[in-house]
Order: C-alpha cells, then sequence, then structure tokens
C-alpha cells in the first residue's frame, strides 16, 4: 500500500485548505478550541456554506449532487476539515438518509428530497431506537397501518438525536406484526410538522439538549413516502449502518483533538496544572499518538479498499470499536492532566488555562461514542460472526 499522496492530491489538500481558512466563522473555530459544540443556528449555517461550495454531500456520486471525489480526497477533506476546526456534518441526510434515497427511493422520492440535503438546507433525524428496542432493533413496535393513501403511525421512538432540529425523519416501523421479526420492518420518510407527532427533549451528562423521545399518535404519512417496498426496511436498515459506521470512527477529529491537548499543556503557566515540561504528561500523549497511529492505518486500509471497488464489512466494526474507544481516551487524558482544572461549571469564573475547564463536556459527551451507532459489545459480535464465523 503506497501512503504517499499523489502530486494531484497534494494539489487538492493545498486547495481545500485554503477555503476552510477562508471560510470557517471564528465563532465556530473558537468553539471547536474549546472542545464545545455548535449550536443549532451554527451547525445549519456551517452546512449551507458547504452546500453553496457542493462540498456538503462529499461522498455522493456526482450524478446525485456530490462533488464525485475518490475515497482518498474525502480522507483529504475530513483532515483538513477537523484541522480547521470545523464541526463535521450532520449525518442523518449526507450520510445516511441521502445514500438511502439514491440506492433504493422511487425517482419522485429522489427529486424531493436530495436537493435539499446537498445544499444543507433540510434537515434530518433517524427513528430507528425504541424503548426496549437498541440493540435488538428488529423487535421495534411503532407500528405503520395501511389506510388507503396512507399509512397511520402509532408508537414511540427514543434517543432521536436533534429530532427537534430536524424537518423530517426516517423511520422504522412495523408494517406486518405477523411474518418474522426482520421481514415486518418498512422504512418511512415522515415529515415532522405532520399532527401527531411529540418531541420530548432528554437532557444528556454533557449539559445539552442533543436526544429526544418521539411519540406518534395516529400519524398519517401519505404511501409514497415508503422507501422501496413494504418488508424492505431491514435489508435498508442494514445498509445505511454500515455508512454510519464508517464515519463513526473520527480519525481527523482525534487528531485534532490531540494537537489541541499538546497545545493546552504547552500553554499552561508554571504552577496551574500538568505541562508540557512533564515527562509523565508527554508519556500519556505518545500512548494516545501510538494508538491514533493504528487507527490511521486501518483507516487507510479501508480508503484503500474502498478505492478498488470493494465493500466494507467487518472493518467498519473494527474501526468504530477502535475509534470511538480513542476519542474516550482523549477526553480522559484531558480531564486527568487538568486536573482541578478540569471540574469548573459553565457558570463558574474560568480557573488557570480556560481550554482545560471545558474538557468536562466533551469528555461527558463521548461517554456515548460507544453506545450509539450500534454498541461496541454489539460489534464484536459482528466481528465475531464475520471473520470467525461464530
Ligand atoms: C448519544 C446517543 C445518541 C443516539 N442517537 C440516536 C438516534 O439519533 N436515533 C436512534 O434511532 N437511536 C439513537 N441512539 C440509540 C442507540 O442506537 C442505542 O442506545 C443503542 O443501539 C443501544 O441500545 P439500548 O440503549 O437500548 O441498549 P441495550 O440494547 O438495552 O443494551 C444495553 C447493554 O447491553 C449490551 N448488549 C445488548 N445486547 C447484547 C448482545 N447481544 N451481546 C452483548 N451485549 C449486548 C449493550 O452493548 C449495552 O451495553 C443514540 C444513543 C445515544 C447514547
Amino acid at each position: 500500500m503506497n501512503l504517499e499522496f499523489t502530486v494531484e492530491e497534494l494539489a487538492f489538500q493545498r486547495e481545500v485548505r485554503e477555503w476552510f481558512t477562508e471560510n470557517v466563522p471564528a465563532s465556530l473555530k473558537a468553539r471547536s478550541d474549546n472542545g464545545q459544540m455548535p449550536d443549532k443556528d451554527e451547525q445549519h449555517g456551517w452546512e449551507q456554506t458547504l452546500g453553496k461550495k457542493g462540498w456538503l454531500a462529499v461522498g455522493w456520486p456526482a450524478q446525485h449532487g456530490g462533488p464525485g471525489w475518490t475515497a482518498t480526497q474525502r480522507y483529504i477533506f475530513d483532515l483538513e476539515r477537523a484541522r480547521a476546526g470545523a464541526p463535521p456534518a450532520s449525518p442523518f441526510g449526507v450520510s445516511m438518509v441521502g445514500p438511502v434515497l439514491y440506492t433504493f427511493g422511487s425517482a419522485d422520492q429522489k427529486k424531493r428530497h436530495l436537493t435539499g440535503i446537498v445544499s444543507g438546507d433540510v434537515h434530518w433525524c433517524q427513528g430507528y431506537s425504541e424503548p426496549n428496542s437498541g440493540s435488538d432493533l428488529a423487535s421495534l413496535k411503532t407500528a405503520a397501518v395501511r389506510d388507503g393513501d396512507h399509512y397511520v403511525v402509532n408508537g414511540q421512538k427514543i434517543w432521536t438525536t436533534q429530532a427537534h432540529w430536524a424537518d423530517w425523519c426516517f423511520c422504522l416501523v412495523r408494517t406486518d406484526p405477523v411474518v418474522k421479526q426482520q421481514q415486518g420492518i418498512s422504512f418511512l420518510l415522515i415529515d415532522m410538522s405532520t399532527p401527531g407527532i411529540e418531541i420530548r427533549p432528554i437532557h444528556s451528562i454533557d449539559g445539552h439538549h442533543h436526544l429526544n423521545e418521539v411519540y406518534f399518535t395516529d400519524v398519517r404519512v401519505p404511501v409514497e413516502n415508503l422507501v422501496g417496498s413494504e418488508g424492505m426496511g431491514w435489508t435498508i436498515a442494514k445498509f445505511l449502518l454500515t455508512h454510519e459506521r464508517t464515519t463513526i470512527a473520527g480519525v481527523a477529529d482525534s487528531k485534532r483533538e490531540i494537537e489541541r491537548l499538546k497545545q493546552m499543556l504547552k500553554d499552561t503557566k508554571q504552577g496551574s496544572g500538568c505541562r508540557w515540561d512533564d515527562a509523565f504528561a508527554r508519556r500519556r500523549v505518545a500512548e494516545l499518538e501510538i494508538d491514533l497511529a493504528a487507527l490511521e492505518y486501518t483507516n487507510f486500509r479501508t480508503v484503500a479498499a474502498t478505492e478498488e471497488g470493494k465493500g466494507l464489512g467487518a472493518e467498519s466494526s473494527g474501526l468504530k470499536i477502535k475509534g470511538t474507544e480513542l476519542q474516550q481516551a482523549i477526553t480522559q487524558a484531558m480531564v486527568e492532566l487538568g486536573g482541578h482544572l478540569s471540574l469548573t461549571w459553565d457558570n463558574d469564573e474560568p480557573v488557570g488555562n480556560f481550554a482545560f475547564n471545558r474538557t468536562r463536556e466533551r469528555y461527558n459527551f463521548l461517554r456515548a461514542a460507544t453506545i450509539y451507532g450500534g454498541t461496541n459489545e454489539i460489534q464484536k459480535n459482528v466481528i465475531a460472526k464475520m471473520l470467525l464465523g461464530l
């Protein structure tokens, strides 16, 4: 495997880097520098900026409105995006329902939905999990019963990220309660402004509201919003989850976060916390960098495989496990090396190095990384099945 970028790829990297330098808003970069997430307006505004440039749906083929980049170009783009302090695009439109629609959708569905995703004007959420159906997703109960030209949807979803920001929800629903569980599931597009939908917030330990419960009571969804045919939902869900897991490794952001940790240690004044001069702090950073290098090489292998037209199998599960463990280890190191500086809360006066004060938020958020996108235990089951035949 040749790890050198070609002359064309290096030119592409320069172009992307310059564009990010000129276009990432200072307020967005300041948030990243302090380990904070953007709010709704910042996130959506940034996605629209990318959309105008044609760089939002970067994984899409050109015929559907993507830039038609190679896997290596996408990798370079993501590195430069994180390096510039810009957040990743919300995955629900561009990485999840978009690829589903251009792969399985009807001509009308493509015409109606793809443009809004590519431009960053229309926002989506993912209605899969239910209170008793997370890892065991096939047991989901939210029912869609055919009534003339509509499905009538009743049930409840949970952990629905950004449902309160979303215009549309792609939902797994049960259209047949009699057949084998997987065969009775369908994939439905639901307009979030339809009467009968109630969104209740769930506040998480990072102090923010990303998550929701979504209740459906006699929600009427036009039949033309069914993707594929009835009972095809499980096939579509499996296709989509592989997409979700390849973006979840977060190599580019972990790279940036390790650089940020180094900078925090370098900025710390004598006597106010761990510093770059401390050998144990440098050793801790070195351990993280070794894990990052291993993850990055695995990522390179998947990039090379994608370039050769090979689909991803167990690799995406491996990337999810190692990527999320590294994300947690980096924030763990930040909190421990920050010591008392990491213990402040939003309403406290800043103490010492401000960047350390903000590590709590990201640390707390990333505890969920080994759960969302399919828990890491389930990924290990996937690997066991695919590689070991267990
Ligand atoms: C921050 C966050 C955002 C999320 N966003 C969304 C979203 O936008 N849309 C959406 O639909 N869902 C979302 N989810 C839900 C997520 O997909 C589920 O939490 C996840 O699939 C696990 O399901 P569960 O929470 O019901 O846990 P359970 O499935 O009840 O699992 C509990 C524990 O048991 C383990 N376990 C379960 N089954 C097995 C098994 N067979 N073998 C070994 N161990 C097992 C699990 O690994 C876990 O540790 C989000 C979750 C979080 C935390």
